[in-house]
């Protein structure tokens, strides 16, 4: 459309009153530069048909600009590979090496999905092509090229030019600040990706920029606050304490980019401290072991916070690779139902879905002795949820068990900006941009967001629609 008419403009393909499947489309002078490529998580058929379907045709695309590595930015990168892009993909240096891990995970997965599908349709015939496989991957990772932070890159011939800026959501997070032409001028777009909190206990706090006259930002909690971090500590020492007392173990779900590494270093600050921990610790997920092996490497990365830097530098070992137990194998991860609490097990997914911390829960939720400590988001209809709302009985590979557990919710960790912080984002800009895009929240949440902005004075949102374009002016 913009190659015809001249114009610049932005389409958004997916998060578009939802929070998965980020994909926005810029287009100038006939040049097309997408930015990120989620994967699209939900109700299935509905994900399968939206995962399917591409924003533009891969091989006409001039860029691909990726945020961060979490699926739901990233996860879409291997079919744009595999349907055809000639183009590369940019992130920042981190990230290429978080997207690696991750998207190979991604490509195991979506083989052994369609495995699994086509072995129970096998009678009536129903076959489903995996959306991409680990070739595919591998070739996605060929594409990546790694950017400093704040170093400018001059894309799609020269049209546009983009930089990285710190995010402070997770290692190697960005937004993606853009100068485009419109007309004989140029503007200045900053697309957030998922935006950091303020203060995190691991993160540096997102960059605020200057003179932005186009914003896309997530709202995933435009309507919430959540709890200052600072009371973690406590709360998780006591129920280690009833924990050690009772001999019981301790399963935390959680997912494998962020939040683990954030437990780990809150046990890690514990030990050090001289808060009582006689309990051994296993990480117990190889995709968990593989990225805490990189915040270990990233140490000194520009998107960790300088409070945790320091600490880094007195401790050399953050992530306690000295005293716990990263496990790997599956026979170490089954040795760890035959023996007894107690036991702190750091296992994904985190809402319970797959992987092995549904073997932790088989074994242990009908002991009275077992803590379940939820750290996370658990969106409706998955076992974590579930288990949240206080479930007697739960359906686990199929059979059903008691829940004798205790189940524990900490709310301190979000590696999201919550309303206030999203508020102080945009009060924080030189000058109120002349559009806000708000993506990246449910339809509620964005609206809410709306509101506040609009009690705050500024009128000028707009909540776009799934395939809904605009044009810069
Ligand atoms: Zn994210």
């Amino acid at each position: 459309m913009a190659e015809t008419t001249g114009k610049t403009t932005i389409s958004f393909f997916g998060a578009a009153g939802e929070v998965t499947g980020s994909r926005h489309l810029l287009e100038a002078k006939g040049k097309k530069i997408l930015l990120d490529c989620g994967m699209f998580q939900g109700h299935r058929q509905e994900s399968i048909e939206k995962n399917r379907s591409l924003p533009a045709r891969p091989a006409e695309l001039d860029a691909v600009l990726l945020s961060h590595a979490h699926i739901d930015h990233s996860g879409g990168l291997p079919l744009l590979v595999k349907k055809g892009l000639k183009a590369n993909i940019y992130c920042t240096g981190a990230t290429k090496e978080l997207a690696s891990i991750m998207l190979m995970d991604s490509a195991r997965l979506q083989v052994a999905d369609a495995k699994f599908f086509n072995k129970v349709h096998l009678s009536s015939g129903m076959r489903i092509e995996p959306l991409y496989n680990e070739d595919d991957a591998r070739l996605t990772l060929t594409k990546f090229k790694a950017c400093d932070f704040g170093a400018e890159a001059h894309l799609a011939g020269g049209t546009v030019s983009a930089k990285f800026l710190n995010a402070g959501h997770v290692l190697g997070s960005a937004m993606v600040q853009i100068s485009v032409p419109v007309g004989g001028e140029r503007r200045r777009l900053l697309y957030t990706g998922d935006l950091g909190r303020r203060a995190s206990i691991l993160m540096r706090s997102p960059e605020i920029p200057r003179d932005v006259d186009y914003l896309i930002m997530e709202t995933t909690y435009g309507d919430r606050n959540h709890e200052p971090v600072d009371d973690a500590e406590a709360r998780l020492e006591a129920i280690i304490k009833r924990a050690v007392a009772e001999k019981g173990k301790i399963i935390i779900p959680s997912f494998a980019l962020e939040r683990a590494q954030e437990i780990i270093l809150i046990l890690d600050k514990m030990r050090r401290s001289g808060a009582a921990l006689d309990i051994p610790v296993y990480v117990d997920s190889p995709m968990t072991v593989s990225i805490t092996e990189l915040f270990n490497k990233y140490k000194d990365s520009f998107s960790f916070d300088e409070r945790f830097k320091e600490y880094a530098k007195m401790d050399k070992d953050p992530f306690g690779f000295d005293y716990i137990n990263y496990v790997r194998t599956k026979e170490e991860s089954q040795a760890l139902n035959e023996t007894d609490g107690p036991m702190i097990i750091i296992s994904a997914s985190g809402m319970c879905e797959g992987g092995r911390v549904l073997h932790h829960l088989r074994n242990n939720i009908d002991k009275e002795n077992t803590t379940i400590l939820i750290v996370g988001y658990q969106a409706a209809g998955t076992l974590g949820r579930r288990l949240q709302d206080g479930a007697n009985k739960v359906k686990i590979f199929g059979l059903e068990h008691d829940v004798a557990a205790r189940v524990e919710t900490m709310h301190f960790f979000s590696s999201h900006a919550d309303k206030n912080d999203l508020i102080a984002f945009v009060k924080g800009l030189s000058r109120p941009p002349k559009k806000i895009f708000l993506v990246h929240g449910d339809t509620a949440d964005r609206a809410a967001f709306a509101q506040t902005l609009k009690a705050e004075g500024i009128n000028n949102t707009v909540l776009p629609d799934f395939g809904q374009s605009f044009d810069l002016e």
